[in-house]
Parts: C-alpha cells; structure tokens; sequence
C-alpha cells in the first residue's frame, strides 16, 4: 500500500503549492513522482537501501529522502508544515469536482471561505455571482460537485476501501491463534462505495489479535480497544475499520448478521419464525428446546432455514431469498471465467504501455486474447488516433499476432460517438478492426432525447459491437448523462450489441440495476478493465463483483467465450 500513499501524498503536495502559487517546475516534479509512485511495480519500501530509489526517473535524491522519511516514520515533515499553511477546509474545497487550485484560492483570499459548508452557503444565495474570475457556470458546477460530493460522504468507493480491507485481513490472518477472518459488511457484498471496514475473527488468542491490530502501521487513531472488539480509524483515507472477535460456532451466523443486507437479513429471520426458530448473531436455534442448530458456518445457517446459501453480492432482498427456497438461484459468473480482457489503451493514445508489453502482461493472468482499443481523433487530450495511426497499429499488431505465441492480439478501437451519433472514424477502416467499442466522452449536457439518439444511431451503423461505459458517471465526481435506457436496450437487441460493465474502480458502468434492467432484455455484456497500463488489468475483479451483483451469468458475458467463440460472436454469430 505505501506506493498508492505516497502517490497520494505526493498530489496532495503538488495541490497545495499550486494554491501556493509555487514554482511551476516544483508542482510538476511532484505530479511526476505521484504517477512514478502509482506505477512501480515494486514496494517502494522494499527499495530503500538498494540505492535504487533515487535512481528511478522523476524521484532523485530529495523524493528519495521523502520517501524514506515516510516509510520509518509514516510521516513527511515537509508535507506536514505545509498543510499547516491552509486550514483543512480550503484542501477540502480543493477536492470538490469542478474547483480547482486557482478558484479554491481565490475563494479563500477574498472572502475567507474555508470550509465546504460555507462555500455552499455562498454559491448557493449567490454571492459569487459577478466576481472576476467566477463565471456562472463554474458556480453551477461548484453547487453540483458538492452534491455529488455530499452522495458519498463518508462513503469510499470500492476501488479504495477493498484493497485496505484485503490486506489488513491479510495482515492478521498470521496472528497467533486466528483460525478464521473474513471482511463482513457492504465491502464484502461489493458494493460500489462502502462506509467502512468490517472483520469477523475466530480466535483462541484474541488479545493479541487486538494488540496486533491496533498497532498496524497503517492506523492513524484507535477509537476503541477491547478483547472482542476494537476500532481505528485508517491514515490518509480516515476510512474506520472494526475488527470483531466471535466464537467458533458462531462465526457463519456471525458473518450472515454483519455481512447484511439489513433487508435480507429482516427475510431471513422471518423465514427462522415460520420453521419455529430464531434466527441471530449467534446462531440458529430450535424454539421448541432453545437448542442451536446452526452457527459455525454460513452454509450451516442457510441450510438450517431450507435455503440455498445466498452469494454475498446480491444478499438485497431483491427476489434472491425465493429462488434460494426453490434452490434456483443464479450460478453468477466468476472471475475465472473472463478469458480475456478487451478493452485497453496503448502508447498510440492515453495509455503508458506498448501493445508487446499489455499483450505480455495479459498472458502472465492466463488471458487467451486482448483487445486493443485505442481512442480515435477527436478525443485529442487522449492523442486519438487518426486513420493512418489506426493502419500503423494494425499492421503492428498483425505482425505481433504472427510471432507471438500464448495469447491473441484483437485489433480494435474505442471509436468516439460524436455529438451527432455519427463515429469518429471511416467505417472501411473500422470494418478492418475485430471489436469496435463505441463510447460517449464529450456531450454530457446535451438533453435526454439527443443522448438517446445518439447512442441508437451509433448502433444502427451495424460497425459497434459493444457500448464503453455506457452511462459516463465517475463515482462522486460526475452524474450518468441523462438517457431514456428502455430505449436504448431495447436497440441494442435489436442491433445485437453488448453493454460494456467497465471496471476501472470510478467508473463501475453499467451499474448493479441498469445490468438488470438491460439483462431482462436479453443483453448480453463484456467485462473489461480499460486499462492505461498494465497494473490496472487488476480492475477485472471490480467488473466481475458488479456483474455478480447484477445477477449476470457466465453465459451473459461474452468475453468468457475462448479466442474460436468470442471472434465468432464478432463476426455476427451473435
Ligand atoms: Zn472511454
Ligand atoms: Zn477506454
């Protein structure tokens, strides 16, 4: 984790010398060492004394120092004078989407706003109207990113909190006389922000398993410290975490309790009554004699109550209980079941990686196949690719395919649909291409009718196979564009195209109810990660939970077909 902390830290420095007004040159090295940070594929920690740390490009002998510094102390001095020069507040503000540096600035030196509240206040009644540098459009968006802000407050997005929750889990799993540990909770149902951690343990030791607990390095303040449960609050995110210790045979019934959802649990004890049971925290148990009949396992709890066990994920009280009784339920797609991952970007655009290296890196996860789905022009900050660049890669990947032994290179593109529903590239070129990814990066406030328009016309062209991030949200930084989805399902059956479920951590698009509602119209989805470089191929778990908690199947996702079925559902054996 220290990698992803410092790159944290390393931004938020850079965020404040911009407030600073600092040397341009300055603020630019730190954003460099933060995308460093985020990139190495080796703990950063693990390099101090090698001497290799100061060597890397863009950290050198001062952010090697810094580095070092945080790794022994979980602290960096310089960071830390420096926070001390803005109250929180005014950084708080820096984070809303739609603020920036200069603007936060700004707000702060000529009429003291310093926190979120009062920012909104201010926008709101329209006291920012007609300052110089304010236009009423980014008033607009000021109100609307504190809004989004406010939808997840306290909550993170899974992306974040599960990684934490995994290793700390990880971490104590090696205590001395832990026999179980699992994360309870809405993390352990993935859903797509959690408010915080929850772990169950078993434990024939459980005051070392606290003390261990409390003292991880990880942990900024103890909020509670007891031999059965304990709470801290993590450094750099603030996310809390509870660790609960139970007994062995309660630790199912435990798990079911903590793990929710509040309404699926409320179903469950209602079915406990109808037996002549009670259902709890600590078991299931015969009304008749009080005596325990299920408890040690989840498995146990479900099977005491005549049910099939309920996978985590769709434990929502949304018709899974019934098909539980009926031992019907879905058998939901697994992550082994992805054989290869078909949406990614290269060095031809936004991405940071050659199509050797993704293609390399692909086949080390056991993927038969890639797509390679580079942006076409009209996306220009993402250097798009125009039709020669297009016939450039095509001819390399060609070449890559005939040498390459142990995966398939698909040629393809992430084509833009242009304001018009029209497709930012030939389509003689893009009928060359295995897979075309039609998605939606520009537009977003055009009205609902012209975003529905768009996306059907898209379709009809006949040359997408499958719609990228269909609905455009970035969790708690930008609304899904307004769209008539009846619609727009109902032409993708008709047109054959699939709906991509895009698991780059902030996106998660389609979400869990919009998959539903295109399933029940017979669509069928990829999964894919939209990876800019090779690490970020770890997202396809991410994909593959919201897919589960879509209720989708193997057979539903596309890209579960070997490299012989996925091109022949390609070529329109769909
Ligand atoms: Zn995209
Ligand atoms: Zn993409």
């Amino acid at each position: 984790m220290t990698n992803e902390e410092l790159s944290k830290i390393f931004n938020n420095i850079a965020d404040i010398l911009e407030l600073k007004n600092d040397n341009p040159f300055r603020i630019r090295a730190y954003r460099k060492a933060a995308q460093v940070m985020e990139d190495l594929t080796e703990d950063a920690a693990g390099l101090i004394g090698t001497g290799r740390l100061k060597e890397l490009s863009g950290i050198g002998k001062d952010l090697s120092a810094k580095i070092e510094e945080y790794v022994q102390t979980g602290k960096i001095g310089d960071f830390e004078e420096l926070k001390k020069e803005f109250p929180q507040g005014v950084l708080d503000i820096l984070y809303i989407p739609g603020v920036g540096p200069k603007t936060a600035k700004l707000l702060y030196d000529t009429y003291g706003i310093d926190s979120i509240e009062k920012l909104e206040v201010y926008a709101g009644s329209g006291k920012l109207q007609g300052i110089k540098g304010i236009k009423d459009k980014t008033i607009a968006n000021i109100l609307k990113g504190i809004a989004l802000k406010k939808s997840i407050q306290g909550r993170f997005p899974l992306g974040t909190a599960l990684p934490i929750g995994e290793m700390i889990v990880h971490e104590l799993s090696g205590v001395k006389g832990v026999s179980n540990i699992e994360l309870a909770g809405s993390i352990r149902r993935r859903k797509e922000t959690v408010g915080d951690i929850d772990i169950l343990v078993t434990s024939d030791e459980p005051e070392i398993l606290m003390n261990t607990f409390v003292q991880l390095k990880e942990i900024e303040r103890v909020l509670s410290h007891g031999p059965t449960r304990s709470s801290a609050v993590l450094k750099n995110t603030h996310l809390q975490v509870d660790v609960r210790v139970v007994e062995d045979d309660s630790f199912g019934a435990a798990l079911a309790y903590f793990t929710g959802s509040k309404a699926h649990n409320i179903k469950l004890r209602e079915i406990a009554v109808k037996k002549g049971c009670k259902l709890n925290e600590y078991g299931v148990f015969d009304l008749k004699n009080d005596r325990k009949i299920a408890g040690a396992t989840e498995r146990d709890v479900y099977e005491a109550l005549g049910l099939q066990p309920v996978p985590p994920e769709i434990r929502e009280d949304l018709g899974e209980i019934e098909l539980a009784l009926g031992h019907r339920l879905p058998e939901l797609i697994e992550q082994e079941d992805i054989r290869g991952d078909v949406h990614m970007h290269t060095v031809y655009s936004d991405g940071d990686s050659t199509v050797e290296q993704m293609a390399a890196h692909a086949k080390s996860l056991g993927y038969e196949y890639i797509a390679i789905t580079d942006h076409s022009q009209s996306l220009n900050i993402a250097r798009g690719l125009d039709p020669r660049r297009l016939e450039s890669q095509i001819n390399e990947i060609d070449a890559f395919n005939e040498t390459a032994a142990g995966i398939k290179v698909l040629k393809g593109m992430e084509v833009d649909i242009l304001g018009d529903g029209t497709l930012d590239m030939d389509g003689s070129l893009l009928d060359k291409l295995d897979i075309v990814i039609g998605s939606v990066h520009s537009g977003f406030k055009q009205s609902r009718e012209q975003i529905t328009g768009r996306i059907i016309k898209a379709m009809a062209t006949g040359l997408v196979d499958v719609i990228g991030h269909p609905s455009g949200r970035l969790i708690g930084e930008r609304d899904a564009y307004e769209a008539d989805w009846d619609a727009v399902f109902s032409a993708a059956g008709t047109y054959h195209v699939a709906m991509e479920i895009n698991s780059y951590p902030l996106r998660l698009d389609l979400t869990d109810t919009m998959i539903k509602k295109a399933h029940s119209k017979g669509l069928k989805f990829m999964i894919t990660t939209d990876s800019h470089d090779p690490k970020q191929m770890r997202y396809m778990s991410y994909g593959v939970s919201v897919a589960r908690r879509g209720w989708l199947e193997k057979r539903d996702v596309v890209n579960t077909k070997n490299y012989k079925g996925f091109m022949k559902w390609l070529k329109g054996d769909r």
